[in-house]
């Protein structure tokens, strides 16, 4: 076992959401552990949500994944590895190399994501990884790079507890980062005169501290933001000082006079209180996630919103700046690392042919991908229609979590040849494997994630990998080694990736990549098992802070650019459904339950799959609350518990996305959300299904 062996309990981090929370674990030796959270880490300072101090309760090894199969029947790992590595092979000898794809996730750790990208892009030859963190921020990665020219977060936390005005956008933050909420409310308490703005067509738990709660029409929020740009314009508000380091304001202004504020159907008198809010607060934050990302205009909204910074100079200083928050524990390393079928590792550009030839040679690879590879939605279709014939789906239950569930989960099955490597064993996507592969999971893996900003932290083991259970990068690097790289898959331990990696930071940096930890370049092992949390870039010149107060972007010219932003509501609603659902989590389960439904104390928060809906719509359907509902469109059905309230507006209900089951016979609601996506980022419009609904008749 490779374990912290210090005394006392094991420092890691949280295992859930973008916050990182930095945990203290300590082992009970009967398989679980003690958590508590960590008062020296700087993302929680001890503070933990629920579903991160009930980490110990979801450790067991009930529904383990403990040996390799084929077929079903158990093997071992030679046999595994070899079988996977000779159909790889032989796929792509036959095929090429894009007829391969491996499809990963935001809960691996930095080092499993290195490798997989690295085997992917640098050694097969093809851009066919892409990742669930596609589903989660993909529209904040691309709005970045449209008005940056690189994906950076700009802002730190604390600037959220700094700033006179917070807004909110598409995020539940009290439910789906709570401990950044804990953190945000303590500072509106410490600081009565501090406002928050929540901007949601529901009415969530967040609204509790909000002095403003904003329920716009949903998808609305870019014709939001323009009205503010406009505003921002109208009164002269530029800032003198920025506006030399900006391009295209006029056309972006231009676009904003021209939108129309109604369409976010709040009266004039909210829309004048939001606007006096915003512009008389030098520092404000906005911060944003999945109502904003999660949308067939994502990437505009996400650059409506930075126009509005940008404009004002309210980006890169204390207490202000826009600010994505990102929804898995690892969805920022993925990005960081390459993870994305449309970028190369140390946030280099796949496109770019300087770029393309230095991480091959820094490699030594024979060859790398020339162009971007498919992009999740895209990727599934490729396996429906025969285009990827070897499919290697790592740590994510796509055949629940993808848009068009059913569609994907058909195509798995019908895919010539599906590897899955995953810690349970009977998940909705394992049993559609060919091979299944044991991987460890949290309190057995050993690496590193990066929270929403930017902050690198260590997950430790605490506990012994159990049954034949391999680290994902191990597992990559075994099936590398079999195909004929060897040399380059030859590591004995993660800190040697890590070291890897930032070797390679280093070098991005002469490109003018704005991600560097060239300073972890020459860290020893027992450096990188003692690692402290730390804040990128870190380098020989500079650790940590923030980025953009200068004014000096990663651009080719360094101004940043704003961007004409044309709003666009939601296709209207059509096939006679009358009702677009909207979709998200709840405050105690995560993604598909595989491990928070192992928690009772979890459970009893919400107990099973719901539908929020209106009073005015569940008269309209004579349903009761406790009734169950049927959900359904041409993609599938859902049976959802009817939960009649008057935080959601009428014609628009809300499914938690968690529950899993059988179509039709349960509350599995990818399988009613359409595959639409946004065309500049790929990202799912996973809020705005439109449904039937009515009586379940389960006879
Ligand atoms: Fe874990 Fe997020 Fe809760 Fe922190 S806020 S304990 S990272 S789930």
């Amino acid at each position: 076992m490779e374990c912290d062996s210090r005394p006392g309990p094991v420092r890691t981090t949280c295992a859930y959401c973008g916050v990182g929370c930095g945990v203290l674990a300590t082992p009970d030796g009967t398989g679980g552990a003690a958590i508590e959270g960590d008062p020296d880490h700087p993302a929680n300072f001890g503070r933990l949500c629920v579903k991160g101090s009930a980490l110990g309760e979801t450790v067991g090894l009930e529904g383990r994944l403990l040996a390799p199969q084929i077929g079903g029947q158990e093997t071992d790992w030679d046999q595994a590895l070899d079988l996977v590595a000779r159909r790889f092979a032989g796929t792509i000898a036959a095929h090429g190399p894009d007829s391969v794809a491996f499809y990963v996730s935001g809960q691996l750790l930095t080092e499993d994501y290195y490798v997989a990208n690295k085997l992917m892009k640098g050694f097969i030859g093809s851009g066919n990884i892409d990742t669930n963190s596609r589903l989660c921020m993909a529209s904040s990665v691309a709005g970045h790079r449209r008005a940056f020219g690189s994906d950076t977060v700009p802002g730190l936390y604390e600037d959220l507890e700094m700033a006179d005005t917070v807004v909110l956008t598409g995020s539940n933050l009290a439910w789906c980062h709570p401990v950044l909420y804990q953190r945000l409310a303590a500072a509106k308490t410490a600081r009565p005169s501090m406002r928050v703005v929540v901007i949601d067509p529901r009415r969530t738990a967040t609204c509790d501290i909000a002095d403003l709660h904003l329920a716009i029409e949903p998808g609305s929020d870019a014709a939001l933001f323009n009205a503010l740009l406009a505003e921002i314009d109208r009164r002269g508000l530029a800032s003198a000082r920025f506006r030399d380091h900006l391009a295209g304001a006029d056309e972006a202004i231009a676009a904003a006079r021209l939108s129309d504020p109604s369409m976010t159907g709040l009266d004039p008198a909210e829309l004048a209180r939001f606007l006096e809010i915003w512009l008389a607060s030098e520092k404000v934050v906005t911060v944003y996630s999945q109502g904003i990302n999660q949308s067939d205009s994502g990437t505009d909204k996400v650059n409506a919103i930075i126009n509005c910074h940008l404009l004002t100079g309210r980006i890169g200083r204390e207490g202000m700046g826009p600010f994505s928050v990102t929804g898995q524990p690892n969805a920022m390393g993925g990005r960081e690392v390459g993870g994305l079928a449309n970028m190369l590792a140390c946030h280099l550009e796949i496109e770019n042919p300087m770029h393309r030839d230095t991480v091959r040679d820094f490699w030594n690879s024979p060859h790398i991908a020339e162009r971007p590879g498919l992009k999740a939605v895209d990727m599934f279709r490729a396996v429906e229609d025969g285009r990827i014939k070897a499919l290697w789906i790592i740590c994510t239950n796509p055949a629940v979590s993808m848009p068009d569930a059913d569609r994907v989960a058909r195509a798995i099955a019908g895919c010539d040849f599906t590897v899955v490597s995953d810690v349970m064993a009977r998940t909705d996507t394992t049993r559609l494997a060919d091979v299944l592969l044991p991987a460890t999971g949290w309190g057995e893996k050993n690496g590193t994630v990066t929270n929403s900003e930017r902050r690198i932290s260590r997950q430790r083991p605490f506990l012994p990998a159990p049954g034949q259970a391999r680290d994902d990068w191990r597992i990559l690097a075994g099936v590398g080694r079999r195909m004929g790289w060897p040399d380059a898959f030859a590591w004995q331990h993660p800190a040697e990736i890590f070291a890897e990696y930032a070797a390679l930071s280093e070098i991005a940096g002469t490109l003018g990549s704005d991600f560097d930890i060239s300073a972890c370049a020459a860290m020893t092992r027992a450096e990188y098992d003692r690692m402290a949390p730390i804040l990128w870039p870190q380098s020989a010149t500079r650790k940590g802070g923030r980025f953009f107060a200068d004014g000096r972007f990663h651009t080719a010219d360094g101004k940043a650019r704003m961007l004409p932003i044309r709003p666009q509501l939601p296709e209207a609603i059509a096939d006679g459904h009358l009702f677009r659902l909207n979709t998200g989590r709840v405050r105690d389960h995560w993604h598909t339950m595989t491990r928070t439904g192992k928690s009772p104390r979890l459970a009893r928060h919400l107990a099973e799959p719901f539908l929020e809906l209106h009073p005015d719509d569940a008269k309209r359907l004579n349903l009761q609350p406790a009734d169950l509902a049927r959900v359904a469109n041409r993609h599938g059905t859902s049976v959802l518990r009817v939960l009649v309230t008057d935080r959601v507006k009428p014609g628009h209900p809300f499914a938690p996305i968690h529950w899993t089951g059988e179509t039709g016979k349960a509350g599995r609601v990818g399988a009613v959300v359409p595959a639409a996506v946004d065309p500049v980022s790929g990202q799912p419009a996973l809020k705005s299904a439109a449904v039937s609904i009515e009586r379940y008749n389960p006879r």
